[in-house]
C-alpha cells in the first residue's frame, strides 16, 4: 500500500504515452490521484477499457484514483488540408470557408466545424489558430468566406483549433457529442465530469441535469478558459453552480492573452473558498517534459507557487498523455508539491473570516475542527462522511493536520482522491444508529492506530453525525487520545 504524505494533487491525462497497464502502474505508484480522461480522442469503448485498467492499478496498490471525464466542448476547429498542411507566412491572406468541405483545405483557404463563426466575427475580429501559435485579423466577411491577413505565420495543419481574441463566441458549452459523452461518463461512473468553455454558472446547471438525467452521481468541474467566464459575475455564477474548478490556461491563455492568466489563477485561487470550490491548475505546468526527463526551473516555481496559492491539484496533460517521460513528469510534481509544503508559508485561511460565514452545520463543525487542530497538538483529523462534504469543508482551510475522510460510499471516495489534505480510506461497515457512534469512535482509533498513523498518547480530532449514516448530517465534533478505551460503564 502506498502511503504519501502529500497534500497537493496530482491529476494526470492519459493518452497515447500513458494508456499501457504498465506505465499506467507505474504512475499510480508514483502518486497520481485523480486520472483525467479525455473526451476529445477515443470511443467510447476505450474510455470504459482506460476506466478499468485506472480502477485495477489503483486496486493492486491499495490507493483510491479518482477518474475525471473531460468533456471535449465546442472547441472549433479548421478541417482538413488536401496535402495535410499549409505555410502561412506573415502579410499574406488566407480566407477560412464555411461552405468549403471538411476534407478540401489548399494553400488559399480551409473550411471550418462551426459555421456558425461567420456570424460571430467581424471585420477587425482577431483570431488565434493552434493555441495562438498562428494569428491571423479579419478583413471582411464575403458570402461564406471569412477574409483574414497572416499576422504570424507558420504551418498550418489538419484539424488545429480557432479561438477569437477577447472571446465572444456564440457555442453552446454543451455540444451534441458532449451530450453523448455525458451518457459514457456516467456510464463508466465517473467521479468528475468536466465542462469544457462554459460561459457561466446556466451552462453548468445545464450540464449538472444532463449528468442526473444519465443518472450519473459524478461532480461538475467548470474548465475556465473562455473570456467572458472570467468576467465578474460569471466567474460567481460558475463557482456558485460547479463542484470544482480549472484554471484552464491553455485556452485561457489564447482568449485573454497569456500575461492577464497569472493573475486570473490567482484571483480564482482567492476566490474559490469562499464557493467551497476545489481549484485544480492545469495545462503546461511540466511542458518541456514531453521531451526532456527533467522540468525547467521556472516549471517547478510554477508548481510550487500553485501549492502557495492553496491549489488543490496540478494538472498533467500533454506531458502525460503524449510525452516521453510520464511517470517522471508525476515524480517531478510529486516531489515539488512536498518540497513546497514542507515550508508552511501558505496563507492561512482563517476559519474565522467573516468574509466567509458557513452555510450549514456541519461546514461550522468542520470548521472548528480545523480551529481545535491549531489550539491542540492534534495529530489526525477523522471525518465520517456519506457526501464527504465534511472533508471538503474542512480542507478548504490550510491546516497542517491530515485529515482521513472514512466513507462507506464507494461513490464518494473517488471524489475525496483530489481535496488538498484528505486521504480517503473506504468503511467496510455502514453504522447506522445513535448508538453507534462511541463503536465508530474506537473502530477509528485502532484504524489509525494499525495504519500507524497515530500512537497510543496522541490526539485525534473527529467529527461525525448521530444518527450515523446520513449525508449533510454531522453534528458533533470530540477530541480523543488514541489508546483510552471506552467502556460503557466508565
Ligand atoms: P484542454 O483544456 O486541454 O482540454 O484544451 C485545458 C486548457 O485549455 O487549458
Ligand atoms: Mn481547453
Amino acid at each position: 500500500m502506498i502511503t504519501s504524505k502529500r497534500r497537493t494533487k496530482i491529476v494526470a491525462t492519459l493518452g497515447p504515452s500513458s494508456e499501457t497497464p504498465e506505465v499506467l502502474d507505474r504512475m499510480i505508484a508514483a502518486g497520481v490521484n485523480v486520472v483525467r480522461l479525455n473526451f476529445s480522442h477515443g470511443t467510447a469503448e476505450d474510455h470504459r477499457m482506460r476506466a478499468e485498467n485506472v480502477r485495477a492499478a489503483a486496486k493492486k496498490h491499495g490507493v483510491i484514483v479518482g477518474i475525471l471525464a473531460d468533456m471535449q466542448g465546442p472547441k472549433i476547429r479548421i478541417g482538413q488540408f488536401k496535402h495535410r498542411h499549409t505555410l502561412l507566412t506573415p502579410g499574406q491572406h488566407f480566407i477560412i470557408d464555411a461552405e468549403l468541405a471538411l476534407d478540401a483545405g489548399n494553400d488559399e483557404r480551409v473550411g471550418l466545424t462551426y459555421k456558425q463563426l461567420l456570424h460571430d466575427v467581424e471585420a477587425g475580429a482577431r483570431l488565434l489558430l493552434n493555441d495562438g501559435l498562428i494569428v491571423m485579423d479579419v478583413d471582411e466577411i464575403v458570402g461564406s468566406e471569412i477574409r483574414c491577413t497572416v499576422i504570424i505565420g507558420g504551418e498550418l495543419s489538419n484539424n488545429k483549433g480557432i479561438n477569437r481574441a477577447g472571446g465572444g463566441l456564440s457555442a453552446a458549452a454543451l455540444t451534441e457529442k458532449d451530450k453523448e459523452d455525458i451518457k459514457t461518463a456516467c456510464a463508466i461512473e465517473a467521479d468528475y465530469i468536466a465542462i469544457s468553455f462554459p460561459r457561466n454558472g446556466a451552462d453548468m446547471e445545464y450540464a449538472r441535469k444532463l449528468v442526473r438525467a444519465a443518472g450519473g452521481h459524478a461532480a461538475l468541474v467548470a474548465k475556465v478558459e473562455r473570456a467572458e467566464a472570467v468576467e465578474d459575475d460569471n466567474l460567481k455564477s460558475i463557482m456558485e453552480a460547479s463542484d470544482v474548478v480549472m484554471v484552464a490556461r491553455g485556452d485561457l491563455g489564447v482568449e485573454i492573452g497569456d500575461a492577464a492568466v497569472p493573475p486570473m489563477q490567482k484571483k480564482m485561487l482567492r476566490m474559490a473558498p469562499k464557493y467551497n470550490c476545489p481549484v485544480i491548475v492545469a495545462t503546461q505546468m511540466m511542458e518541456s517534459m514531453c521531451e526532456n526527463p527533467i522540468p525547467t526551473r521556472a516549471e517547478v516555481n510554477d508548481v510550487a507557487n500553485a501549492v502557495i496559492d492553496g491549489a488543490d491539484a496540478v494538472m498533467l496533460s500533454g506531458e502525460s498523455a503524449a510525452g516521453k517521460y510520464p511517470v517522471e513528469a508525476v515524480m517531478a510534481m510529486d516531489r515539488t508539491c512536498l518540497e513546497t509544503e514542507k515550508h508552511r508559508i501558505f496563507p492561512a485561511q482563517s476559519t474565522r473570516d467573516p468574509r466567509f460565514p458557513p452555510h450549514s452545520i456541519n461546514e461550522c463543525i468542520a470548521r472548528s475542527v480545523m480551529d481545535a487542530s491549531r489550539m491542540m497538538p492534534i495529530k489526525a483529523i477523522v471525518t465520517f462522511t456519506q457526501s464527504g462534504s465534511t472533508a471538503l469543508y474542512m480542507s478548504r482551510h490550510l491546516g497542517d493536520v491530515p485529515i482521513y475522510a472514512l466513507t462507506p460510499e464507494p461513490k464518494t471516495l473517488g471524489k475525496l482522491a483530489l481535496y488538498r489534505n484528505v486521504i480517503p480510506i473506504i468503511l467496510d461497515i455502514q453504522y447506522q444508529n445513535a448508538t453507534d457512534a462511541p463503536q465508530a469512535t474506537e473502530d477509528a482509533k485502532q484504524l489509525m492506530l494499525k495504519r500507524g498513523i497515530v500512537e497510543e498518547d496522541d490526539l485525534i480530532a473527529m467529527t461525525m453525525g448521530t444518527p450515523m449514516g446520513q449525508a449533510g448530517a454531522t453534528n458533533m465534533m470530540k477530541i480523543v487520545r488514541a489508546g483510552d478505551r471506552w467502556s460503557p460503564n466508565s
